[in-house]
């Protein structure tokens, strides 16, 4: 048996079990057989492996085929997009999965198991109290009765040692006590996975099998029965678990294994998960930690993907996705900000919105944080001296001293235009004649006209919010600053 000749077109398949929402760990996976499918001009696949019915959860197929595409990751043929090698659900290829158990049968190479699941039971048992390790193949029955479809379908393995080599883990092996037979075909009709993902990946010529760590163990039986039906195995790639951000554990729903589509909502741009989910066990080898879908075409290689667990890491998330604010265009941001205003927004212009949104742009984290942002240029917001209190440099000024600089400031800001520029001559100014730090004056100005935590340039701030909304502020501060 060799591997797949590298002249062979790539061809890479994301093969999802419709039992949930989509979360990193899963996108990683896609990710990596989305970038390498881009890179070599070949092919990727989304494939439905819907033959746990039990465990099927419904609407979760579309909402997978949603979130690919949210984030960017089309794929070329899939349960909604014709392919030559479809269909793409696993439950509409039961007679295809029937044809190769029957060649199986022909050759000898797989049972009908007949026990019960009590007689198992009893096996295991023995095993146990006899300190041996469980094997099904120790129990083949000596004349298995003809596969009728009302019982398993068992595979006859061939125990032997296997070496292999997988992209990430590197040269493995194993000896012959790890191969058993295994299900083929379950007594509701349905293939294992351990079955159908090896006929659907012949039949879809798959080149590169990209999954999980939990499969690893499975290798050996998917190199017998590769053998047994006298196929080429694909190449292997297992991905290293995603841990936990704290503890050594694997990512849990606990710890933030949240749907990809619930960052989408809450704010995070696709380019930004895009990156942070390719950076989570893989780096080009250089100190670059912004990468673009291009760049990660560009650069992505299975040999550059870590043996050890990535660890998750939301704050890096938070800070990839600032970067990625910022690097967007003014027009780009506006729209996909639609949802994000603040109530107090729905009557401004669209021109409006946008002179707002290009002062905060720099300071969004997340789409999301919008409103604290700038509401206070739609609304008057309340004034909460207790943000004074909560200063640094604030609190240790008297109260009245505040005052008196507010005061200052409406007196010097009357008499001045309302540009940016000549705001600002005007605010330096105020720093002469009040003999004040900027941290205090411009600190004092900005809360009194924002109570928000965070205001773009002050000058910028004041010009856009208007002289007479700037000045009605000051003094709305200074009638609260001392309560009564
Ligand atoms: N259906 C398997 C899963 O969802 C796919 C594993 C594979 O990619 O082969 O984990």
């Amino acid at each position: 048996m060799t591997d797949i000749s590298s002249s062979t077109p790539v061809r890479t398949r994301f093969a999802p079990s419709p039992t949930g929402f989509l979360h990193v760990g899963g996108v990683r996976t896609a990710l990596f057989a989305w970038l390498l499918a881009r890179q070599s001009g070949g092919k990727f696949v989304l494939r439905l492996e819907d033959t746990d019915q039990k465990r099927e959860v419904e609407g979760s197929a579309a909402h997978l085929m949603t979130s690919l595409r949210a984030l960017g990751m089309e794929y070329d043929e899939g349960p909604d997009v014709d392919g030559p090698y479809g269909p793409y659900r696993q439950s509409d290829r039961l007679e295809i999965y029937r044809q190769w158990a029957q060649k199986l049968i022909d050759s000898g190479r797989a049972y009908a198991d007949p026990y019960t699941a009590d007689e198992i039971q009893a096996f295991r048992e023995s095993a146990k109290a006899e300190k041996k390790a469980f094997l099904y193949r120790h129990h083949r029955p000596e004349n298995p009765p003809a596969w009728d479809g009302t019982t398993p379908l068992r595979f006859k393995s061939d125990p032997k040692e296997y070496s292999w080599h997988d992209e990430v883990m590197g040269d493995l092996h194993t000896g012959p006590e790890v191969i058993d037979d295994f299900i083929l075909i379950k007594s509701d009709g349905f293939p294992t996975y351990n079955f159908a993902h090896i006929v659907d990946d012949a039949e879809m010529h798959i080149t590169h099998i990209i999954r999980g760590q939990e499969f690893i163990s499975s290798q050996p039986n998917y190199l017998n029965l590769y053998d047994a039906l006298d196929l080429t195995h694909p190449i292997f790639a297992t991905m290293p678990h995603i841990m936990a951000e704290s503890g050594n554990k694997k990512l849990g729903k606990r710890d933030g294994a949240k749907d990809v589509l619930d960052y989408l909502k809450d704010g995070y741009t696709p380019e930004a998960l895009v990156n942070f989910i390719a950076s989570m066990g893989w780096n080009d080898g250089t100190e670059q930690e912004i990468f673009s879908r291009e760049e990660l075409i560009e650069k992505f290689s299975l040999d550059r993907v870590q043996r050890s667990g990535a660890r998750f890491d939301e704050q890096r998330l938070l800070w990839l996705n600032g970067q990625w604010i910022r690097r967007l265009s003014l027009d780009d941001l506006f729209d996909r900000v639609a949802n994000f205003w603040p109530e107090s927004a729905v009557a401004a212009t669209p021109e409006y919105k946008k002179e707002i949104l290009g002062l905060v742009q720099d300071r969004l984290k997340t789409l999301a944080d919008l409103p604290l942002l700038c509401s206070y240029f739609f609304t008057t917001p309340t004034p909460d001296w207790t943000m004074v209190d909560e200063n640094k440099q604030l609190k240790k000024q008297g109260r009245d001293e505040l005052v008196a600089l507010l005061q200052q400031t409406i007196t010097a800001l009357e008499d001045s235009e309302f540009t940016p520029e000549a705001i600002q001559a005007t605010l330096n100014q105020l720093l002469e004649t009040t003999g004040q730090k900027p941290g205090i004056l411009f600190s004092m100005i900005r809360l009194a006209v924002s109570w928000a935590p965070f205001s773009p340039a002050l000058n910028d701030t004041l010009a856009t919010i208007g002289k007479q909304s700037v000045i009605k502020r000051l003094q709305q501060a200074i009638e609260t600053a001392n309560p009564a």
